[in-house]
């Protein structure tokens, strides 16, 4: 790992020295909870794997600096675009049942897999929507006023997050 990280033992993470939010640029004055850490993996069967102090990983987490009103954007993003899509999701959903004959049969089949999808996302936990295109679709139109990048965004922006990356490092988890 370079000199822009320590690692936090108590929490097995790679935590960054700079204190200047990448989002913003603002110095950050906040403890390290508000950075936005990312998990990357790499199989286990390829050999070199991420040595550190001696101990070799498969998955590690590193974090990006982000201040805390930056964190807030991102959260209220996150959730805004979420209730955006749920309220749209109810209303298709009401349309095709309340005329059921004056659309087509395709349509009312497609909304009920979205929700299907939708309900299934959302008890997975937050991080299984970076996979679902409208909600990051929405992310993206959403955080556009705040002239800041969207958080899974600025991560490929990261040097060290793009070294990863371009060896054989991956955002999504491994088949097993
Ligand atoms: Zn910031």
């Amino acid at each position: 790992m370079d000199e822009r990280y320590s690692f936090d033992e108590e929490k097995k993470r790679f935590k960054p020295i700079s204190k200047i939010c990448i989002y913003c640029n603002g110095v950050k004055t906040d403890n390290d909870d508000t950075n936005f850490y990312i998990k990357l993996y790499k199989e286990k069967k390829r050999l070199n794997l991420f040595i550190y102090r001696n101990v070799k990983y498969s998955s590690i987490e590193i974090g990006i600096p982000r201040c805390s009103p930056c964190k807030k954007i991102h959260e209220k993003v996150e959730l805004d675009s979420k209730i955006i899509f749920l309220g749209f999701l109810i209303l298709m959903t009401t349309i095709s049942f309340i005329y059921p004959s004056g659309i087509p049969q395709y349509f009312s089949i497609t909304v009920l897999l979205i929700d299907f999808i939708f309900f299934l996302l959302f008890f997975a936990g937050d991080f299984s929507f970076k996979y679902f295109l409208p909600i990051k679709y929405l992310q993206k139109r959403l955080i556009k006023k705040h002239k800041i990048l969207a958080a899974i965004d600025s991560a490929k922006k990261d040097k060290t997050i793009e070294d990863c990356l371009s060896n054989g490092w991956t955002i999504n988890e491994p088949n097993p």
